[in-house]
């Protein structure tokens, strides 16, 4: 008898057949005598639903208020999921987030989990029953529902397998797995059957919205491997471990996008020690975080900084650095909220020229303009207009050959 945490993500819970599909898995596994703790999104669309509803009712809506409202998408789908097992004659109890309880930090709509108490779980468990937690939600101290960020459900899912120190995580979703590339927009992806940590960290952080990045990062604090997979077939997917010996580098692993970029300059700030921090402590004072930053140098004294934020934090930034601006006396402050972060990731890039440069190459060659360049030991971000983004991801697979099976590194 195992314990095993599976998660079910949006698509796979779209409507009522399907939650009745995902019960009928998950049923299966009961019956071998398992014990099974399912961890549910919204409805797909759901949560997008609710974050245009609050844009009509206040322009930056309350995040407390927002967080009882992003979180309702899942009490509706862990509680049609118990009546399915219910009316197949099995026994289970939904339990949403303060029920658990699994505690957060106060920043609304990103909160951190603090503790979870597998007590209850356990209870259940123990009594025969499929537990079904709604996935994304937490509560805070003083009993306020929060939720996790987008894509949050998973991380619900890795901290249930290691509060209950799970046999096994799965989390099912509408690809066969971790991909090259998205598999949506580039047909030649290719499955990768087993990925690091740190490189799926890498690819997370940089757009491979397949695995919530906060999700990787504490399966990789308390060792939970995670078997991502589909929920519309038996195929086995990608494993998500630790490195080990055995475990191929690759050069490139992988082709991410990101759309969720806004960029935001400063024109012409007094070139002084403390700008830096005059213009981000309030932003980060804000709860937002800054990607890349880029300083130019000006002749005389006077100097411009640009830098991204999530385009999710975009409005609140820009009331923020307009301030700002007028505090420190900057010319001008102007954003584009319609970029995009296209990134080439690989830890093999460590000990390997060229990749850079190639990518400039493809970039040109396809006639795309770059606005902003970061670089790390194992990836090249590069800043894009948005509407070229699908162009970009497909060229850069193709230069890098990732269709073909891994290319082991030799030294
Ligand atoms: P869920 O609702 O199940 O959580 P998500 O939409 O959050 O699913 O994540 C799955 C989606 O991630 C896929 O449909 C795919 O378009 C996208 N995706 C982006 N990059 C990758 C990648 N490298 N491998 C697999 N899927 C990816
Ligand atoms: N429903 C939430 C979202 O759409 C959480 C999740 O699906 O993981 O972001
Ligand atoms: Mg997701």
């Amino acid at each position: 008898m195992a314990l095993i945490v599976q998660k079910f993500g949006g698509t796979s819970v779209a409507d009522t057949d399907k939650i009745k599909a995902v019960a009928e898995r998950v049923m299966a596994l009961s019956k071998q005598g398992h014990q099974m703790v399912v961890v549910l999104s919204a409805m797909s669309g759901e949560t997008n639903r609710f974050v245009n509803m609050a844009q009509h009712m206040q322009s930056i809506p309350d995040p407390r208020e927002m967080d009882v409202l992003l979180s309702s998408g899942e009490q509706v789908t862990v509680s049609l999921f118990a009546m399915a097992v219910k009316a197949a004659g099995f026994d289970a109890v939904s339990l949403l987030g303060d029920q658990v309880k699994i505690q957060t930090d106060i920043m609304h709509t990103k909160a951190r989990i603090k503790s979870i108490n597998a007590d209850l779980i356990k209870e259940h468990l123990n009594s025969g029953k499929i537990v079904v937690v709604a996935g994304f939600q937490g509560v805070t101290e003083s009993g306020d529902i929060t939720t996790l960020g987008r894509g949050g459900s998973d991380t619900t899912a890795v901290a249930l397998a290691a509060a209950l120190e799970a046999d096994q995580c799965e989390i099912f979703t509408d690809v066969e797995g971790v991909y090259t590339t998205d598999p949506n927009i580039c047909a030649n992806a290719r499955k990768i059957d087993k990925i690091t940590y740190d490189e799926m960290l890498e690819l997370a952080s940089l757009g491979a919205k397949v695995l919530d990045i906060r999700s990787v990062g504490l399966a990789k604090k308390y060792k939970v491997p995670i078997h991502v997979r589909s929920t519309f077939t038996d195929t086995e997917g990608t494993w998500v471990v630790e490195e080990d010996k055995t475990m191929e580098s690759m050069l490139v692993s992988g082709v991410t996008y990101s759309k969720n970029e806004a960029r935001i300059t400063f024109a012409k700030v007094p070139d002084t020690p403390g700008i830096a921090s005059r213009i981000f402590n309030p932003i980060s004072d804000a709860g937002i975080v800054v990607d890349m930053i880029i300083q130019n140098t000006r002749a005389g004294d006077m100097t411009d900084m640009t830098f991204t934020v999530p385009r999710t934090d975009y409005e609140t930034a820009m009331k923020v650095v307009e301030k700002t601006a007028k505090e420190i006396g900057a010319e001008r402050v102007s954003g584009d909220p319609h970029i995009a972060k296209v990134s080439v990731v690989g830890v093999g890039m460590r000990n390997h020229s060229g990749i850079a440069t190639t990518m400039f190459h493809i970039l040109a060659r396809e006639n795309i303009n770059i606005m902003m360049i970061s670089t790390s030991e194992i990836k090249i971000s590069c800043v894009i207009n948005e509407k070229y983004t699908e162009l970009a991801v497909r060229a850069l697979h193709d230069a890098f050959e990732l269709e073909k099976e891994n290319i082991p590194i030799e030294d």
